[in-house]
């Protein structure tokens, strides 16, 4: 039998019970690792988080727990390679896709070391201006945001083991709050490795940060009033969390990233043969692929106007019809695989649920394997759906198949591009492909109530713009309705999730002492 990973639970690494739950390679099938938190104290390990790791990160100021994610850095940044093996063998990703998870976390925790060494040598931060509350001044309303005394449980996805981490952890550290880290386990190795590599370095204290790999039981239950949970994953485990008891009894505040039926738009300046237009192609054969289409803000729906929907349709069709799949280990391969042969199966009963209600425009179900054996690997071509039928279309801005797949759309003016966007209930990220200037931010301002980010290529900004789907940590990650309702990352908006906001009516010398001017503020514990 494989290897069982252990745990890393109040301050000491525990070995789960039992067997433990294989982890599979996806690509050749074979076991790699095992997890298992069976029979451990999970309400001792958080006691310890709160009281241990989190009186002592409250101890420092934000520049010094900024320090510590420089360190962080360092320690990844000195293990990154082997961080690579592992994201090959276990979520069967190429070179570059396995960058995308491993080195955005690093650039991650980067940026919030810079932003945080700028918040210097306090323990809580201001919040907005002090206003009188009697006539002369003399009593007065300040508001303060001070660290939650209690722990941030991370419940991720298995698409991001490395970045799913980070990007959350970055912001609480920085806050003063520990971290409590569940990976899914189809991939959780790599963020259980890069835990060890943290915690054997020895750049935080004791409880700052833990990791429990395996069944996600009873991991809510011990849940206190002043921790806080960030959630990535289905919608139907959002729901799971948002009625278990510890949060609708205890309050616990809870932050959700669901799933996201995001949008291109190609506004109607762009017809074929424009720059935009391009761009646009381009942009929807990217999202598709990266990561075999396992991001949360990939491009699931292509809105064009009508009268571009055939030329839309060949062109990313015949980009479509080059990418090679298989194994990421041969260096022709340009699409590893999906994550585990469940998910390909998800995938696979996903897309035909789709192809039920729409044309097939590229299909990708058959595309010969590159090094891979179809009965085994988790590796499948990527599928270019049209809905050209609009009154068939209902399916596709409901169903989210996290692959390779997405939608080709028509529409008729900007309001029913709109009105069809909207089907979608609330996403992530929606993009706009125009050289109008004045009409995207027009555009943009329209989506803007409906997702999280709108991102809006121009042929000026060709060469530059971040990408449809790669989450910036300058910019806000999250969406309303259906993807959760959520807000992470945002620069330093991300603290406000760990932090709690209070009033402080007092005397004017009193206030005045809150004001974040006073060098050294008031102690955090
Ligand atoms: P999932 O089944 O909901 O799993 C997500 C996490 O929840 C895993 O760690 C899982 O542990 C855990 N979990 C399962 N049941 C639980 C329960 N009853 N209570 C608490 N935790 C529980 O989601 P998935 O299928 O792995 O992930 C794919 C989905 O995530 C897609 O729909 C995608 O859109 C979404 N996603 C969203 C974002 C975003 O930022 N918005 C990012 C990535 C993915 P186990 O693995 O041990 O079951």
């Amino acid at each position: 039998m494989s290897e069982l990973l252990p745990n890393h639970l109040a301050g000491r690494w525990q070995t789960g019970g039992g067997p433990g739950t294989p982890l599979f390679d996806p690509v050749l099938g074979t076991e790699l690792v095992r997890v298992s938190n069976a029979g451990l104290d999970l309400e001792a390990a958080y006691a310890y988080a709160r009281d241990e790791g989190g009186a002592a990160l409250r101890a420092l100021t934000y520049a010094q727990r900024a320090g510590l994610l420089s360190g962080i850095v360092d320690v990844l940044k000195a293990n990154r390679d082997r961080y690579f093996d592992i994201a090959l063998a276990n979520s069967g990703t190429t070179r570059q896709d396995s960058a995308v998870d491993i080195d955005g976390a690093i650039f991650t925790l980067g940026q919030y070391a810079r932003w945080g060494a700028s918040l210097g040598g306090t323990h809580w931060l201001p919040d907005g201006e002090t206003v009188p509350l009697a006539k002369d001044g003399a009593f007065r309303s300040r508001h303060v945001q001070v660290p939650t005394r209690g722990l941030a449980l991370f419940i991720n996805a298995f698409n991001f083991p490395a970045w799913g981490l980070w990007e959350k952890a970055a912001p609480a550290l920085l806050s003063g709050v520990p971290v409590v880290a569940k990976p899914a386990t189809a991939t959780a190795w790599l963020t259980q490795a890069m835990v060890a590599d943290v915690i054997a370095a020895g750049i935080l204290p004791a409880g700052a940060l833990s990791v429990v790999c395996g069944s996600a039981q009873g991991l809510l239950s011990p849940l206190q009033p002043f921790d806080v949970v960030s959630f990535t994953g289905s919608a139907e485990t959002a729901s799971a969390i948002r009625s278990h008891d510890a949060v609708v009894r205890r309050s616990v505040r809870v932050n959700i990233e669901a799933d996201s039926l995001n949008s291109a738009l190609l506004l109607p300046d762009a017809q074929p043969g424009s720059e935009a237009f391009d761009l646009l192609v381009r942009e929807v054969v990217r999202e598709m692929t990266v990561k075999s289409g396992q991001k949360c803000t990939a491009i699931r729906r292509i809105f064009v106007p009508a009268s571009c929907y055939a030329a839309a349709g060949e062109a990313i069709a015949a980009k479509l019809s080059r990418i090679t799949v298989g194994n990421p280990r041969n260096e022709t391969v340009r699409m590893g695989a999906l994550a585990s042969r469940q998910q390909w199966e998800s995938v696979r009963a996903g897309t035909a649920a789709l192809r039920r209600h729409a044309d097939v425009l590229h299909d990708g179900s058959a595309a010969p394997l590159v090094d891979a054996d179809p009965a085994v690997a988790a590796c499948v071509g990527p599928t270019l759906l049209g809905a050209g039928r609009r009154e068939a279309a209902c399916i596709v801005h409901d169903t989210e198949v996290f692959g390779p797949v997405a939608t080709l759309l028509p529409y008729d003016g900007w309001s029913d591009a709109l009105a069809q966007i909207r089907l979608g209930q609330g996403s992530l990220v929606a993009s706009l492909y125009t050289a109008d200037t004045a009409r995207a931010a027009d555009a943009a301002l329209a989506l803007a109530d409906s997702h999280g980010r709108v991102h809006v290529v121009t042929p000026e900004v060709a060469a530059v713009h971040t990408g449809h789907g790669n989450v910036m940590p300058m910019s806000l990650h999250g969406g309303p309705g259906r993807a959760g309702g959520g807000e992470e990352l945002g620069g330093l908006r991300a603290l406000g999730f760990y932090h709690r906001r209070a009033a402080v009516q007092a005397a004017a010398a009193v206030t005045d002492l809150l004001d974040g001017t006073a060098p050294e503020g008031v102690p955090g514990h």
